[in-house]
């Protein structure tokens, strides 16, 4: 086994003072001596769609024990039904993987590797007489399996003998039969009250190209005979995995204990822990309902901004940091709860405030006209770019006679405390000067198209004798040198807490689709200096909140995203 320090991957993950279960257990393991003091882990995604935040979770699971423990962590990609999996989704994974800053051990490995050692496990089991080819329909074996109070019926075929069911199952091989018209099954217990022991499948036939193997098989075996033998063959230590295979270990022990007996020990023997998986509210985020969004055209893609998915986070303009800060807030339990989205949204915040350079955007402009300032005079001004960092250095923005501010930022008619733009009243426009509202221009219908303001010269920012102080700080662009982008403002994809949550009650969780999730502005106002960003770079449009350049924005067309607000708008709104 290859566990060298190259593997190891240099991201923040918790050294945490607190070790959670799975650390106490796999320090537990390493002091009784267990594995020859190995720790490997592996993250065994299926190639059938993108991963979302959960995977996320397991991720930093996984490569984090690699890290914390000096081991390291596989990828296998569970290819065990080649009906639904897709190099595309294989691809992907890789990427997202690597974004996030993890690097798994040597090759990206595959469960289809092992198909012949699977194969030959199956003949072992026939052999010993604990598995039988079944002839019945799925809707027979269905019916026969009973229910968790009552024991099951035993097959028809459940005692053939060994020669004929070697011979049958050399059939299966061959391609002698259709698709549906024989399983491999192992002969455990009918009436145990783990339903994954009354004799699962373990080989069915698919008469499909598989896309590592090709035409070399027309059986597959089920992903509970593959899963756990691939990670004892790889020499996991610890199969970590979510709750719902808790009812699974017994049938994965059940399967080594068969291939194992009468061999001498093996050096390393997996042993699976179980942790409650993630769960965020409103989202979905099983791949089939992912799936069905991105078929249908609900969403623009896997990466969608509004997807759940890492590749549609990572365009949205989250940071690999901000996920894996996610993943170690959430932590890791034994028991299933729901998390708030707001949570991911305050990771975001929270990196995002460091690195991101802080800039000028208007996204409802309305015209500010400085009647006191020449004509054609343009002043540069110099502003930080993160005053939460002074590495970031500092830039010059053009200030002249025309300017842009937001629509809200203007009223007529004011209330008490309205610290902004009114009529008589003074704002200071950010690292440039003070100005005083006297008048505003309206059309024939009565809204405002322009607001005449004048300067102050003597409140030029950073200027000997400028601090003299007014309430309101707005932010603004040139008229004469901003340009102008689309700017996607996003909200959540849906409206319910749990949209997959009421298909019990009939409903299907598309019901529950929010219709203003994405709300288009096409010409909002952009300092000039925005012209230079680059696919993903991260700012904050002060006052506004957290964007990044859309990956598919043109220099023609600049789109930015929406990552989030400066403030938890929905804490607000709960608290009005
Ligand atoms: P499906 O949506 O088809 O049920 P899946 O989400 O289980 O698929 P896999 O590709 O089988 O997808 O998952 C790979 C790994 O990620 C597994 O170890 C699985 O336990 C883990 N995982 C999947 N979803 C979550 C989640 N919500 N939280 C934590 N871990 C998860
Ligand atoms: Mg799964």
């Amino acid at each position: 086994m290859s566990t060298t320090d190259e593997n190891m991957v240099e991201v923040s993950v918790p050294s945490g003072e607190v070790k959670n279960f799975i650390y106490q257990e796999i320090d537990q393991d390493l002091a009784a001596g267990k594995n020859g003091g190995a720790v490997l882990t592996r993250f065994p995604p299926e190639p059938n769609g993108y991963l979302h935040i959960g995977h996320a979770k397991s991720l930093c699971l996984n490569f984090g024990i690699a890290r914390d423990y000096k081991g390291g962590c596989n990828l296998r990609f569970d290819d065990t039904n080649p009906v639904k999996e897709d190099v595309e989704y294989v691809d992907s994974i890789m990427e997202d993987i690597n974004w996030l800053g993890f690097n798994w051990v040597g090759e990206p490995k595959y469960a289809s590797d092992y198909f012949d050692q699977l194969y030959e496990w199956a003949i072992l089991l026939i052999k010993k007489g604990k598995a039988y080819v079944d002839h019945q329909t799925a809707e027979q074996i269905a019916a026969q399996k009973g229910t968790p109070t009552t024991p099951g019926t035993e097959s028809p075929y459940r005692n053939t003998s060994v020669e004929e069911n070697l011979a049958e199952f050399e059939k299966m091989r061959s391609g002698q039969y259709a698709e549906g018209e024989c399983v491999l099954r192992a002969k455990i217990d009918m009436a145990s009250p783990n339903m994954h022991m009354r004799d699962p499948n373990m080989y069915r036939i698919i008469h499909r190209a598989h896309h590592r193997t090709g035409d070399k098989w027309c059986i597959y075996p089920l992903y509970d005979f593959a899963h756990g033998q691939s990670d004892f063959c790889e020499g996991i230590t610890h199969s970590i995995c979510t709750l719902e295979f808790e009812v699974h270990r017994p049938l994965y022990d059940w399967f080594l204990d068969q291939i194992l007996e009468g061999q001498p020990a093996p050096k390393t023997r997996n042993r699976q822990i179980e942790f409650a998986r993630l769960n965020l509210n409103y989202t979905v985020m099983s791949k089939r309902k992912l799936l069905q969004l991105v078929k249908e055209g609900i969403v623009d893609g896997w990466n969608d901004p509004r997807m759940p998915t890492i590749c549609g986070l990572r365009r949205r303009g989250y940071t690999p940091k901000s996920v894996r800060d996610f993943a170690e807030k959430v932590g890791i339990a034994k028991r299933e709860n729901v998390i708030d989205f707001a949570l991911l949204e305050s990771c975001a915040r929270e990196d995002l405030n460091k690195i991101a350079p802080r800039v000028f955007a208007v996204l409802d402009p309305v015209k500010v006209i400085v009647d006191n300032y020449p004509e054609d005079k343009v002043e540069m001004m110099e502003t930080v770019n993160n005053p939460e960092d002074e590495t970031q250095g500092s830039r010059e923005i053009p200030f002249c006679k025309e300017l842009y501010i937001e629509r809200e930022d203007f009223m007529e008619n004011p209330p008490k405390k309205y610290f902004r733009l009114f009529p008589g009243g003074e704002v200071r426009l950010k690292g440039a000067y003070i100005v005083k509202c006297e008048s505003v221009e309206k059309d024939a219908a009565g809204n405002i198209t322009a607001i005449h303001v004048t300067y102050d010269p003597d409140t030029k920012s950073g200027m000997p004798g400028a601090d003299r102080k007014v309430k309101g700080t707005l932010h603004w662009v040139s008229a004469r040198h901003c340009f102008d982008a689309e700017v996607r403002v996003y909200d959540r994809l849906f409206n319910d807490p749990e949209p997959g949550g009421h298909e019990a009650e009939g409903h299907d969780f598309k019901e529950y689709l929010n219709p203003n999730s994405l709300q288009i502005i096409s010409n909002a106002k952009m300092e000039p200096s925005l012209k230079n960003a680059k696919p993903l770079d991260h700012f904050q449009f002060q006052r506004i909140g957290y964007f990044n350049l859309d990956p598919k924005s043109t220099p023609e067309k600049m789109v930015f995203n929406k990552t989030v607000g400066l403030k938890d708008s929905w804490a607000k709104e709960a608290n009005k």
